[in-house]
């Protein structure tokens, strides 16, 4: 029981120290005298279903714009959240976002092949940058939008909800300190069965399959439950090519990673078979998380020294979408810098270039440094 209180209060201190100083940014905002206005760029899916309806939880965010190029969803969710016409943009009209001062972060939720364009006409626009994951469609435009944001001074952060999600970030705080002895091995995988006709397969704007749109969450679970990055990767591919879904991007990727200290990650990746879990596997036991990385009902079980429990915690006061809103608006207010920033990003998208390199070439490839 006192080690669970200690791991509680671990996380209480952790949440404390990457999520930033709440306390300060309370008094910032006090200041200004109001929450920060984000415009949400994309009113498709992930927009409209899961984040803008997380904003009326917010304690330093609150939604002030919203862009689109259909005039009848600028209608709706305008009426919806009593935006005025005036906070209304298109495609066209989004660099005026410059002049309106009610507009402090911009939210990229567009395809990913349109992430890129549209963070770096935020930042020249003078706005700090929230974008989706995965960041880009290559490394070259992660680093030239990571270089727009500094050349305006505007802060970057990529869209990695789990890491403000309660048991991710239990499952990081248990697998860094050695809860169930010194990391070994990571297991992950993520997919799903992909529907036909969607922007998802249409190689332009996704920059490629699953690994793009799901498999990052396998590879990006297994960095930073390791909190190392991989120096070399070895992959493979399987697509039925016969599949009108699979004729421009890829089904299924498994690769392996190696990481500085000798841990393993074995991966999945797939567009035709449903996955969502991780374990952490170390020398005395292992953190399982099924489902690892979901909007909600995270399960996670530990096994250590031979004896296996569910863990389950209390609910938070934000969810992983309020919290990951109001953190880049605390950034903002506070100075500090995001938890997941545009390097981060970058990382993931330097990894997934290795993968299919190596899936490519039938070799094992080295991770390019940042
Ligand atoms: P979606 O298709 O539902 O929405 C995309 C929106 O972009 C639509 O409103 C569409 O009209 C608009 N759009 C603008 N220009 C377009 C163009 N040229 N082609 C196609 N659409 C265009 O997609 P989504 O599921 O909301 O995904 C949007 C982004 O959010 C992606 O980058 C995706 O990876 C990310 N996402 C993240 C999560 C997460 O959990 N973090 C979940 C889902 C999606």
């Amino acid at each position: 029981m006192s080690d669970r209180r200690d791991i509680l209060r671990g996380i209480g201190a952790g949440l404390a120290i990457g999520l930033g100083s709440t306390a300060s940014a309370r008094a910032l905002a006090r200041e200004k005298g109001r929450k920060l206005g984000y415009a949400v760029v994309g009113l498709g899916y992930y927009a409209t279903q899961q984040i803008m309806p997380q904003f009326k939880n917010c304690e330093f965010a609150k939604l002030t714009a919203l862009v689109s190029g259909t005039p009848e969803k600028l209608t709706r969710y305008g009426a919806e959240y009593g935006i005025p016409r005036t906070h209304w943009y298109d495609y066209q009209s989004y660099d005026r976002m410059r002049d309106n001062p009610d507009i402090d972060i911009v939210y990229v939720v567009l395809p990913n092949g349109l992430h890129a364009e549209y963070t770096i006409r935020a930042a020249r626009a003078g706005k700090h940058v929230m974008c989706e994951k995965p960041m880009a469609t290559s490394s070259d435009e992660c680093r030239a939008m990571i270089a727009a944001c500094k050349a305006a001074n505007r802060k970057l952060m990529i869209g990695y909800r789990s890491r403000f999600e309660p048991y991710n970030r239990l499952a990081i705080d248990l697998a860094r300190s050695g809860h169930v002895g010194p990391t070994r091995e990571i297991v992950a995988a993520h997919g799903f069965p992909i529907a036909p006709d969607q922007w998802r397969l249409d190689r332009e704007l996704s920059g490629g399959g699953s690994m793009m749109d799901i498999g990052i969450y396998s590879l990006n679970a297994a960095r930073y439950l390791t909190g190392e990055e991989p120096t070399y990767v070895s992959a493979s591919e399987s697509t039925d090519r016969s599949d009108p879904r699979f004729r421009e991007v890829e089904d299924r990727v498994n690769w392996e990673m190696a990481f500085p200290s000798g841990i393993l990650a074995s991966c999945v990746s797939s567009y035709s078979s449903a996955h969502n879990r991780y374990r952490v596997t170390g020398t005395k036991g292992w953190i399982d998380m099924e489902p690892a990385t979901s909007y909600a009902g995270q399960a996670m079980r530990i096994n250590r020294d031979g004896t296996t429990a569910p863990r389950v915690l209390p609910t938070p006061e934000k969810n992983q979408f309020t919290a990951q809103l109001d953190h880049l608006a605390q950034c903002v207010l506070t100075g500090d810098t995001p938890l997941v920033s545009g390097e981060e990003g970058l990382r993931d998208l330097l990894c997934i270039e290795a993968i299919y390199a190596s899936a490519r070439e039938g070799r094992r490839m080295e991770v390019a440094a940042v």
